[in-house]
């Protein structure tokens, strides 16, 4: 075999096999356009190398005009592939730029098949024999056809378009590509175009080999390719140890990690969130059959953070029905990924809270004790007291009573021992009511600190301590406190024992009557310049108009274990701290109750 012949056909080889490479890259994920743009070059570059080695073996004219004709339709794939790869591989490229050039070489495919006997020749008298690679090959002598300026426009427009993009790719940083694509680009395009123009104004006698050039540019992109892919193989190593770096940590922290996949609506959940769920290995998920798992009074609100995302994070605490039977209390912490504003995947971690939860209600049921028994020990310490100062204006009034009785017995009582006994009763029934007040403003004092405080955070406070007792009785508690709100003037273990009481007597009060919607609004807000209006609404079945005052007498209750006590300590309270507590019947429902107080923006006057 020849020099020529096997050279040749070794290039063609060589391109027809990195495009068998790198072909089926794009058919098996079609983002990857750079790989397809790339076995179109390197085929048409294949295609170039058959038809100049028919032109060196041309021994006609004709033949060698054919070979010429078909050589172009070569040179335009060529060129189109080269444009769509600098496009998509730098995703540079002034898009004009790469019009210009492929219409050109478009326009001269015209002449190449209607004008002359090919784009570069208006006709071959004869081919001649020159000595090439140890061999003879033939070139063509002719006439050169002008409408090659096209095709020539078009290669130097190219070779601009490169620099331009490499340019740009450079700037942005990705120098290694620039310059072994660039580079080899404008390099061999620069050589094939000098090559050609001398041989087609006829001032070379030498074959064109324009395929070499081209073979140039092939084996530079194959390389950086191959780079990407090397790289892309270090990154999913770098990746996956990554990843089980993070699920070690996940899984030593009891942790869950998970991510969804919000478009294609799966999910996919590390072994420790299928634990903390209570899911099976091989249990599909996806978000309703997780919801279905997440406690029934928790849904809606869980469901509406996952599938409504206002926020790119969010955090949620709720409760698990486990297959098993029980509950878990967990928290979740996610992300939302968003693109072109759509949320299209979402990742999370969640971790099993149940015993700080636990913790809480236990340190809840604590609290109501210790309430309780406080509560209970001021009843206490005000019935001896009472018992104590009362005991005697009561025996006076009792002993005078008999006294007035045996008078009234004789035949002529005498009216004035009878008047002076009345009066004496007068008094000592004004001495008890003296002892009563007393006990009611020694209980109103009570070591009242008067600091300046924060309603809403108040509210706050109360809300985390109830919370606990008020999931376990299915009543959904809502705060509603504006964060501009002026401080007040008051002891905040004191108001946080009325909020607790009132939210409490709610709580009740909707358990007594079963009510439906089960809901208790806690809202504050500015009543006017100078005090702040609490209220505690709730859902359940309200207060009759005829006891709207009785409920703040002290002993009076409706509940089989109730004390009565709870309302008038409350007024008291806030009454000591200058403010007013009142009932009226604008409930969280259409017949609840609402408990109210104020309190001065600067504590009692
Ligand atoms: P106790 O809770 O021990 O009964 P309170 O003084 O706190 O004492 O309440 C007195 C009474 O007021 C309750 O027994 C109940 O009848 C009534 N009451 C209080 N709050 C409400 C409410 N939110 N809805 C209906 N009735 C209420």
């Amino acid at each position: 075999m020849s020099w020529v012949t096997a050279v040749w056909a070794m290039v063609a080889a060589a391109c027809l096999t990195l495009a068998a490479v790198h072909f089926p890259v794009w058919v098996k994920d079609r983002t990857a356009r750079p790989s397809l743009f790339f076995s179109m070059l390197a085929m048409a570059t294949a295609a170039l190398a058959f038809c100049e080695l028919a032109m060196m073996h041309a021994q006609t004219p004709a033949k060698y005009a054919a070979a010429l004709r078909s050589g172009h339709v070569a040179v335009w794939v060529l060129t189109v592939s080269f444009i769509g790869f600098v496009q998509t591989y730098f995703k540079a490229g002034r898009p004009w730029l790469a019009w210009l050039v492929g219409g050109l070489r478009t326009a001269s495919l015209i002449p190449n098949f209607l004008t002359g006997v090919a784009l570069n020749y208006t006709d071959i008298g004869s081919v001649r024999g020159i000595s090439f690679l140890g061999e003879t090959v033939s070139i063509p002598v002719g006439s050169p056809n002008p409408w090659m300026l096209l095709g020539q426009a078009a290669n130097f427009l190219l070779v601009v378009f490169i620099a331009d993009a490499s340019l740009s790719a450079w700037r942005r940083g990705d120098k290694t590509a620039a310059l072994a694509i660039g580079g080899a680009s404008i390099f061999f395009s620069l050589a094939g175009i000098v090559q050609v123009m001398l041989i087609f104004w006829g001032a070379a006698p030498i074959p064109i080999t324009i395929s070499i050039f081209s073979l140039g540019v092939v084996v530079a992109m194959a390389y950086q390719l191959s780079r990407n892919v090397l790289n892309a193989a270090r990154l999913v190593k770098d990746l996956r140890e990554s990843e089980e770096r993070m699920t070690l940590a996940a899984e030593a922290a009891n942790l869950g990690i998970w991510m969804r996949d919000i478009e294609h609506g799966t999910f996919w959940a590390s072994p420790n969130t299928r634990t903390l769920f209570g899911f099976a290995a091989t249990e599909t998920i996806d978000l309703h059959a997780l919801l279905l798992r997440v406690h029934a009074d928790d849904r809606d609100a869980v469901g509406r953070k996952l599938s409504e995302p206002v926020k790119d994070r969010y955090q949620a605490e709720f409760r698990v029905n486990l297959p098993e039977g029980g509950i878990r209390w967990l928290s979740a912490q996610g992300r939302f990924e968003f693109e072109a504003g759509k949320p299209v995947r979402a990742r999370g971690a969640c971790g099993d809270i149940t015993r700080r939860k636990e913790g809480e209600q236990e340190m809840l049921r604590l609290r109501h004790e210790i309430a309780h028994a406080g509560r209970v020990s001021v009843m206490g310490q005000l019935a001896a007291a009472l018992a104590h100062e009362i005991n005697q204006p009561l025996g006076a009034i009792l002993r005078n009573a008999e006294a007035a009785t045996l008078l009234l017995d004789a035949n002529h009582p005498d009216r004035d021992e009878l008047r002076a006994i009345v009066q004496d009763i007068v008094h000592d029934d004004q001495r008890a009511g003296a002892v009563i007040d007393r006990m009611r403003s020694m209980l109103r004092r009570n070591d009242i600190e008067r600091r300046p405080l924060s309603v809403d955070a108040l509210l706050v406070e109360v809300a985390a301590l109830v919370r606990p007792d008020a999931a376990a009785r299915h009543v959904r508690l809502v705060v509603e406190a504006p964060e501009d709100l002026p401080q007040v003037v008051g002891d905040r273990v004191h108001l946080q024992q009325v909020l607790l009481n009132l939210i409490s007597n709610g709580m009740d009060a909707i358990d007594e009557a079963a009510a439906r919607h089960r809901k208790i609004v806690v809202k504050a807000s500015l009543r006017d310049a100078q005090s702040v209006e609490v209220a505690v609404c709730d859902s359940g079945p309200g207060i009759p108009a005829s006891r709207i005052d009785l409920i703040f007498e002290s002993f009076f209750t409706t509940k089989a274990c109730g004390m009565g006590m709870g309302l008038s300590i409350s007024r008291s309270l806030i009454e000591a701290h200058g403010g007013r507590l009142w009932a009226d019947r604008n409930g969280a429902d259409a017949n609840g109750a609402c408990l109210r107080f104020t309190l001065p923006l600067t504590g009692p006057a």
